[in-house]
C-alpha cells in the first residue's frame, strides 16, 4: 500500500467535489480527488444532469418539436431511434469528461481511482487497482446520491428502470409508466411524451411538482397534457411486477396500469455505503443524509460534506457552491453563508425556473403582495421563435415594491431567471425592470412587461 499526503482530500468527483478541489488548488494547496467510478464527473456528468439535458436537446431537435407551431397544424411525429439520441449524448459526455480531466491537470489536482473509506479523522484508505493510505488535514465527503432501489421493486435493466438504468435502454418504448412526479420523473416523462411515447405519471399526490408556484404548476400540467402526457394522481402503489414483455403496477385501491417500461423515480439516497463514516463518528440524520453545519462541517471539524450527500436541494448547481464554500472555510478564506435565494431549474418541456417565494408561501407568511404577469404570447421574441406557451410571474411587496419571488415557465426560463435572481440579490424593487432598457425582441423583455402589469395594479389601487 502506497502512503500519500495532501492538504485536502475530496471523495467524489461530482460537481461538489470538483469545485471544492479547484478552489483548494487555487489557494496553492495539494489536493487529491478520489473517484470510485471509471469515469470522473459524478452522477451529474455520467447519469444525471448532463445526460438528461443532452437527451432533452436531442429530442427537441430530432422531433422538430419547436417547428410545429409554424410549420405543422397537427403534430406529426418523426420517428427517433435510441441511436440517434445516444449519438449526441455520447459526444457531449466525451467532451465534458475531457474538459474535467484538463481542469484537474491544469490545477495540479491528483485524481485517483478507487473506493475511499475512512480509517480515522486523519487517514483515508483507497482500494482500487492500486491501494493507498492518505494522510490529510482536511477531507470533503462529496460522494453524492444514488436512486433509491427498494428491494420489493424488481429492477432489471430492461423494463423496470431507475434514472441511471434508463440511459441504457435499447429502444424508445411505445408506452411508459413514470412512478413519481418530482423533478426527475417529470423531466423524463415530458421528454418521452415529446418523443411520442404514451406516458402515464403516477404519484400519490394530486399534481406533478408540488414545489412549484400553483399557477406555474397548472400551466405545466396544461402544456404536458397538450403533448399527450397523462397524470394519475392520488395513487398508492401496492406492487410492481414484470408480466412477459410488459410491466404491471397494481394499486392499493385494486386498480392496475400496464406499460412497456417503467421508470421508478421515487427519491434518491446518500452514497455512504463503503465510506465507513462510523470510523470517524459521523452518523446519518433521520432523512438518511450526512448532517453538516452552515459551514458544511460534519461533527468532525476537519471533515466537510457537500452536495447530494447532505440532502436537499440536491442540484448540481447548489452542490458546486456548497463544495466551493466548504474548501474556502477549510483554508480560512473569507466566506459567506449559502445564499437564501437561488434559482431552481426544471427542464421539463416546457422548462421552468424560479427564485424566491411562491404565492402560497407569501400567503402563509402573511405578506402584502402584488403580482405582475407577462404571458409568452405578449412577448415578440416568442412569436418570432415559435409561439410556445409560457409565462412570467413576479411577486413583489405591495408597499415596499421589493421583489419577493420570480417564476417563469416556457422557453429560455432557466436562462432568463438569472436576471431576476441578480435583481433580487440587490433587493431590487419591481420598478427596476420598468426603468431599464431591454434588448428587443428578447425573452428577457418579459420582465418589463410583467413589471408594468404589476406596477400598474398598485398605481390603480392608489
Ligand atoms: C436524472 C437527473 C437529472 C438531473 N438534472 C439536474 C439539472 O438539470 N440541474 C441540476 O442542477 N441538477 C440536476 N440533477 C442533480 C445533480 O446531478 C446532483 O445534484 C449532483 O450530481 C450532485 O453532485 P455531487 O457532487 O454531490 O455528487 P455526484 O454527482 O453524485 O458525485 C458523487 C461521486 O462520488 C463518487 N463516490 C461515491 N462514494 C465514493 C467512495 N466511497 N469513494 C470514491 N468515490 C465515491 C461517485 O462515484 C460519484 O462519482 C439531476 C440528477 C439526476 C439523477
Amino acid at each position: 500500500m502506497e502512503e500519500l499526503c495532501a492538504d485536502f482530500v475530496v471523495i467524489g468527483s461530482g460537481p461538489a467535489g470538483q469545485k471544492a478541489a479547484i478552489q483548494a488548488a487555487k489557494f496553492g494547496k495539494s489536493v487529491i480527488v478520489i473517484e470510485k467510478d471509471a469515469h470522473p464527473g459524478g452522477a451529474s456528468l455520467n447519469s444525471g444532469t448532463i445526460p438528461s439535458k443532452s437527451l432533452r436537446e436531442a429530442i427537441l431537435d430530432l422531433t422538430d418539436f419547436y417547428k410545429h407551431s409554424f410549420y405543422a397544424q397537427n403534430r406529426t411525429l418523426k420517428e427517433v431511434s435510441i441511436n440517434d439520441l445516444n449519438f449526441r449524448l455520447n459526444k457531449v459526455l466525451e467532451e465534458q469528461r475531457k474538459m474535467l480531466i484538463r481542469q484537474f491537470e491544469k490545477n495540479g489536482i491528483l485524481l485517483l481511482h478507487g473506493n475511499a473509506a475512512f480509517e480515522d479523522a486523519g487517514h483515508l484508505l483507497i482500494e482500487g487497482s492500486s491501494n493507498y493510505r492518505i494522510t490529510a488535514d482536511f477531507f470533503l465527503i462529496a460522494t453524492g446520491s444514488k436512486p433509491r432501489n427498494p428491494t420489493n421493486v424488481p429492477f432489471d435493466n430492461e423494463k423496470i428502470l431507475d434514472s441511471t438504468r434508463l440511459l441504457s435502454i435499447d429502444h424508445v418504448p411505445k408506452t411508459l409508466i413514470v412512478l413519481g412526479g418530482g423533478i426527475i420523473g417529470s423531466e423524463y416523462a415530458s421528454f418521452f411524451a415529446a418523443l411520442g411515447t404514451e406516458v402515464t405519471v403516477i404519484d400519490k399526490r394530486e399534481h406533478l411538482l408540488p414545489l412549484l408556484d400553483t399557477e406555474i404548476g397548472m400551466h405545466l400540467q396544461k402544456a404536458l397534457t397538450d403533448i399527450g402526457l397523462k397524470v394519475l394522481g392520488r395513487k398508492e402503489v401496492d406492487e410492481i411486477s414484470r408480466e412477459g414483455d410488459h410491466v404491471k403496477v397494481t394499486f392499493k385501491d385494486g386498480g392496475e396500469q400496464e406499460a412497456e417500461m417503467l421508470l421508478y423515480a421515487l427519491g434518491r439516497e446518500a452514497n455512504v455505503d463503503d465510506l465507513r463514516i462510523e470510523n470517524v463518528g459521523i452518523s446519518l440524520n433521520r432523512a438518511g443524509f450526512v448532517p453538516v453545519n452552515a459551514l458544511f462541517q460534519t461533527v468532525v471539524p476537519n471533515i466537510y460534506a457537500a452536495g447530494d450527500v447532505i440532502g436537499g436541494p440536491a442540484l448540481a448547481a447548489t452542490s458546486m457552491e456548497q463544495g466551493r464554500l466548504a474548501a474556502r472555510h477549510a483554508f480560512g478564506a473569507q466566506t459567506h453563508h449559502f445564499p437564501t435565494f437561488y434559482p431552481i431549474g426544471i427542464y421539463t418541456i416546457p422548462e421552468i425556473s424560479s427564485c424566491g417565494y411562491t404565492e402560497n408561501q407569501l400567503k402563509e407568511l402573511g405578506f402584502r403582495y402584488e403580482i405582475g404577469r407577462a404571458y409568452y404570447y405578449e412577448i415578440a421574441r416568442n412569436l418570432i421563435v415559435g409561439n410556445d406557451p409560457g409565462m412570467f410571474k413576479i411577486l413583489f411587496h405591495a408597499d415596499t415594491l421589493e421583489i419577493l419571488g420570480i417564476h417563469i415557465i416556457g422557453r429560455a426560463a432557466t436562462e432568463v431567471i438569472h436576471i431576476g435572481q441578480v435583481a433580487m440579490s440587490f433587493n431590487a424593487r419591481i420598478d427596476y425592470f420598468i426603468d431599464q432598457v431591454f434588448n428587443y425582441p428578447t425573452y428577457a423583455e418579459g420582465y418589463r412587461i410583467a413589471a408594468l402589469n404589476g406596477f400598474n395594479k398598485i398605481r390603480h389601487k392608489k
